[in-house]
């Protein structure tokens, strides 16, 4: 690969290599764009079969990260480490605190945050080092676990497709099915129930599903079924890429609407796809930013009420992706994407001059 010619096609500002052979830490952060407010992503930890997967698997996640600060409305960047390891053996004190070491070099242009197979308490240890890390726990000032809030941004989310597709205010009698019952699916499952929602649900875990058919009257069903089946929104919560060429001819909803990232295995294609089914997509980055949203929180001195008070905005961000999709005759996700570059473009473009006192470490107000 020609990193050069790559980063600047993908147009990111800046990549860091860093190694630590005292610890054996091996980690690359891809900042992509900060003209919102300093680069902020989790840090992923995974044993790479290449440092070419790791190096296109930061800039590809750095770069998605830009797009879901701008449509969240946040004044933040787009920034992802990925550290080349494996979580079971190499983890330790030393190796994350050695990590922060690197953040802090980096000044505060990117804040790290847990991710996959990185935790709160590795989050801890990159704290010893730097400030410039976030997702830290409740107990030391931190945001803890997003997905309460995460989950919150879902439901209004499903409220906003529900006015725009079904034209209703209520989503009380719907029939929703919720593909992964995990941290998200889970507090999603509580919400929906509580507005008088039809539940269908599957897991990997059974006990997870006995637990939700107990708790909300929810109907179990089979893996394979979930996408298939006849209801008014499929929430997929599990893994990315579930809107796919075998999928999508399958689908007998009118709106898809989850947590899950990367939920159009190719967004090009299966975004239109969908739409051309007359199927309403809430793009996932949009609908799924609750989690950003709390973790962003915590830079200005972690309030659990303002978090999700923001989060509840999410309704207003996904109709105003519906209304110029409709506009323009276009597919929401590209409809997302468009909105997101017109907010970084404008505010890129705002008359700039000399502040002689400009911390690095701002989150501005909108
Ligand atoms: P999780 O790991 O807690 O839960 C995922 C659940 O999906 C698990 O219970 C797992 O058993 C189940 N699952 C996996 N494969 C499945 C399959 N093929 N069929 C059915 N179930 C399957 O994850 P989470 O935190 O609940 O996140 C869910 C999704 O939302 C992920 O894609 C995640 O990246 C995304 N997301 C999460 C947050 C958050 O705040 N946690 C924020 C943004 C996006």
């Amino acid at each position: 690969m020609n990193i050069f010619e790559k980063t600047h096609e993908m147009g990111h500002e800046q990549v860091n290599f860093f190694h630590d052979p005292t610890c054996g830490l091996k980690a690359i952060v891809a900042i992509h764009n900060t003209t919102l407010g300093p680069a902020l992503g989790g840090a992923r930890m995974w044993n790479y079969a290449s440092e070419e997967e790791a190096l296109i698997d930061v800039l590809r996640l750095s770069q998605g990260m830009t797009y879901k600060a701008a449509i969240a409305d946040l004044n933040l960047g787009g920034g992802k480490a990925v550290i080349i390891g494996d979580a079971k053996t190499q983890k330790s004190e030393k190796f994350f605190r050695s990590f922060g070491r690197f953040i802090e070099g980096l000044g505060g242009r990117y804040i790290t945050a847990e991710d996959m197979n990185t935790s709160v308490k590795d989050m801890e240890h990159v704290k010893k080092e730097t400030d410039f890390v976030t997702g830290i726990s409740r107990a030391l000032g931190g945001s803890g676990d997003p997905s309460p809030v995460t989950a919150l941004g879902v439901y209004v989310g499903i409220k906003a497709a529900a006015k725009e597709k079904l034209g209703l205010n209520s989503i009380s009698g719907l029939k929703i099915s919720i593909q992964g019952l995990g941290h998200v699916g889970q507090y999603l499952a509580e919400y929906l129930h509580k507005d008088g929602v039809e539940l269908f649900v599957t897991d990997l875990e059974e006990e997870r599903v006995k637990a939700i058919v107990k708790r909300f009257d929810a109907k179990a069903v089979g893996l394979d079924e979930i996408h298939a089946l006849d209801v008014d929104v499929f929430a997929p919560c599990a893994m990315g890429a579930i809107i796919n060429d075998k999928t999508i001819p399958e689908l007998k909803c009118t709106i898809v609407a989850g947590a899950a990232n990367n939920q159009l295995a190719v967004p090009d294609i299966h975004g239109a796809q969908l739409k051309k089914r007359n199927i309403l997509f809430a793009p996932d980055y949009a609908i799924n930013s609750g989690g950003l949203i709390n973790v962003s929180n915590e830079l200005e001195g972690y309030n659990r009420e303002r978090a999700f008070n923001q989060a509840e905005g999410i309704y207003d961000i996904l109709m105003a992706i519906f209304k110029r999709a409709k506009e323009k005759d276009i597919p929401t996700n590209i409809a997302s994407d468009i909105l997101a570059e017109e907010r970084i473009r404008d505010i890129a473009k705002l008359k700039s001059f000399y502040l002689a006192k400009r911390k690095s470490f701002v989150i501005r107000k909108s």
